[in-house]
């Protein structure tokens, strides 16, 4: 079977003469793939031989290897392993023909292709990307095959090849790359260590590079959820994104059926350095990394997520529109959101409070996702919180409307300003009313979007109008005077608007429960949402905006007082008091301009001296 005579030139077969200088050029940013492409031939051509020994029963029970070897003098650097070999005949076809007409293919691929940089790593360019730093490379393999003899190949980047035979004792391939004089620092161990780090951290053989193993051939993902627990999944975080806090959750994918995928996904404690708006995992295919920008399999609410995804069945060699609309993509998309989901669902039926802790970090993607993707709100519905007002306490959207002891059940009341509403939580604290706060940028987006969902209830802000159990029902107003035949309450809404003179401003007059409130500002909800919409829109369109309505509490003894003051014709202390019952109330909801302010302010030294000289005559 030897053949001792073996020494033969040829013509690579290739029509595309000019290929070399084309993978040169173009693969330029990202030179290093090489090492991932030679390393990874290495892993393959030791797993045919790990499935050689299996399936024929051989005994080759070796220490499956593959080194980095750094030679500054020769200039070269080489990978080796102990895999399968080849013969002289299978360079011939693995080599010569096929690889070089993958390469072809790549460049008339490539050629077509909009977006140059969307393939660069991506396309398994495979053995010949090693001409992007080499100016020669040699093959000296020996394949497994009994009786085998050594092969060696050498090619210096042109279409020609040497192919003999060489003494070889021990089985596997070694590939020598003669370094090009400007890629040098390929000689470099701690280059070779970035770039082993980077793209085979994770391979499931040993790579040694100077007398050290460099990578973790065991990842978490490829191990059982049941055999690891907390700590194993924090320390796998600390090792792919060291310095960062630990996660907020995790999941653990491993999916046989109906697709391959494995996979750990972190959801990190954000940062403000943390960008958002790009993928942060790490795309691996049987344990190679390809990419860290896999944007395409995790729907965008979901791009804080950071951890690694195996996923060999992914068609990677391909542009990246085309990888969007791939069925396949869009499966494992539909997995990750619904894992992620079932997650959420369980840490919340696990531990409010824990779930809640880590609330302020995650509602936002939590509500985007719903607002983007059904299934996602559906699952998530009854587990979105909601902090309530005045208390610690979470509830959620069902719980709320279960518990509240306000009379129509299909209210929800809000605030998004507790300090500037104050007043009003005060009046629904002493009523008993939940208040929900919804304080975030999301949420006024997010109250719409409920409430498209659940046509029967509304949201309210605690200042749009005040709710049936803030009034005293049983006071019937009584009327004072039988000449006009006006009511008590009547008089007073006339008496605001004349002395604010504003015959616009709608005074609404209503008996409190609380008395220490002399008036309110409501600001009815469908008004101030039409007019933060057409804020949002911008300047184009520019609606006369509608201020907000005065409530006037009768139950205030400073209103009753008021109405007293006027029969006795105290027409200056009137004045003073509607001013400034009116500002008090307006305060909160409108900023006041330096006119306004200046005259708040005298009026409110005003009162004051009257209140000292008052007390002084005690
Ligand atoms: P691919 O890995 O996608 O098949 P490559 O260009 O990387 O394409 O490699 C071409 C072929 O060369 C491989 O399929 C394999 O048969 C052979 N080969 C490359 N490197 C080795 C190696 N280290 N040991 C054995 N065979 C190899
Ligand atoms: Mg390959």
């Amino acid at each position: 079977m030897k053949d001792q005579s073996l020494k033969e030139q040829g013509t690579i077969s290739i029509h595309t003469e000019n290929i070399f200088p084309i993978i040169k050029k173009w693969l330029y940013s990202e030179k290093e793939i090489f090492l991932r492409e030679l390393v990874s031939n290495a892993v393959d051509a030791i797993h045919k031989m790990q499935h050689v020994n299996l399936v024929e029963g051989l005994q080759n029970a070796d220490d499956y290897r593959i080194d980095v070897l750094l030679d500054k003098d020769g200039k070269t650097l080489t990978v080796k392993d102990n895999g399968i070999g080849m013969t002289a005949d299978e360079i011939r076809r693995y080599i010569n023909q096929i690889a070089f007409s993958s390469a072809e293919e790549f460049v008339q691929k490539f050629k077509d292709l909009e977006d140059k940089s969307q393939i660069i790593g991506h396309f398994g360019l495979g053995f010949y990307s090693a001409f992007m730093v080499a100016k020669k490379v040699e093959i000296r393999s020996l394949s497994y095959q009994e009786g085998a003899s050594g092969a060696h190949w050498t090619c210096d980047g042109s279409t020609s090849y040497e192919l003999s035979e060489i003494e070889k004792k021990d089985r596997g391939t070694e590939i020598i790359l003669f370094l090009d004089d400007d890629e040098l620092e390929f000689l470099k161990p701690a280059r070779i260590r970035e770039v082993l780090t980077r793209y085979c951290n994770f391979l499931p053989v040993a790579i040694h590079l100077e007398g050290d193993v460099v990578n973790d051939q065991n990842p978490l993902w490829t191990r059982m959820a049941t055999e690891l627990d907390d700590d194993d999944y924090k320390t796998f975080y600390r090792k792919l994104y060291p310095f960062s806090d630990d996660p907020l959750f995790w999941i653990h994918l491993n999916i046989d059926f109906p697709f391959n995928l494995k996979g750990i996904l972190y959801f990190p404690k954000l940062t403000n350095e943390f960008d958002v708006t790009k993928s942060h995992i790490k795309l691996f295919c049987n344990q190679v990394f390809v990419s860290d920008n896999c944007a395409e399999v995790i729907p965008e609410f979901l791009s804080p997520l950071q951890g690694c995804l195996d996923a060999p069945d992914l068609p990677l060699n391909v542009s990246r529109s085309y990888l969007q609309n791939d069925p396949q993509v869009r499966k494992i998309r539909d997995v990750i959101t619904s894992r992620v989901a079932g997650k959420l669902v369980e840490l919340d039926k696990q531990d409010r409070k824990a779930f809640a802790a880590i609330w302020a970090d995650i509602h936002t993607f939590i509500k985007f996702g719903m607002m983007k993707d059904d299934k996602y709100y559906e699952k998530l519905k009854d587990h979105t919180l909601f902090a309530l007002s005045g208390s610690d306490e979470w509830t959620t959207l069902p719980e709320y409307l279960e518990n509240t002891s306000a009379a129509k059940a299909t209210t929800v009341y809000y605030t998004n300003d507790e300090v500037a509403q104050s007043t009003y939580l005060k009046l629904f604290k002493a009523q008993g009313i939940d208040v929900l706060v919804l304080d975030a940028q999301i949420d006024s987006h997010f109250i719409q979007f409920l409430e498209m969902k659940n046509s029967e209830i509304h949201f309210a802000r605690v200042d749009a109008d005040v709710t049936e159990n803030l009034i005293q029902q049983d006071v019937a107003s009584e009327l004072v005077d039988a000449k006009d035949g006006k009511t008590r309450d009547e008089r007073i809404a006339d008496l605001f608007k004349q002395f604010l003179k504003d015959e616009e401003l709608e005074v609404r007059v209503e008996r409190l429960k609380d008395e220490s409130v002399p008036a309110m500002a409501l600001f009815s909800e469908q008004d101030r949402r039409f007019q933060e919409m057409t804020r949002t829109l911008g300047k184009e369109i520019r609606i006369p905006e509608k201020g907000p309505s005065l409530l006037v509490n009768a139950s205030s003894p400073v209103v009753q007082n008021i109405l007293d003051l006027y029969a006795k014709q105290k027409t200056e202390d009137v004045e003073l008091l509607v001013a400034q019952v009116f500002d008090l109330a307006m305060l909160t909801c409108r900023a006041f301009d330096q006119d306004r302010m200046t005259r708040f302010l005298d009026r409110s030294n005003q009162l004051l001296a009257r209140v000292n000289s008052e007390v002084a005559k005690d």
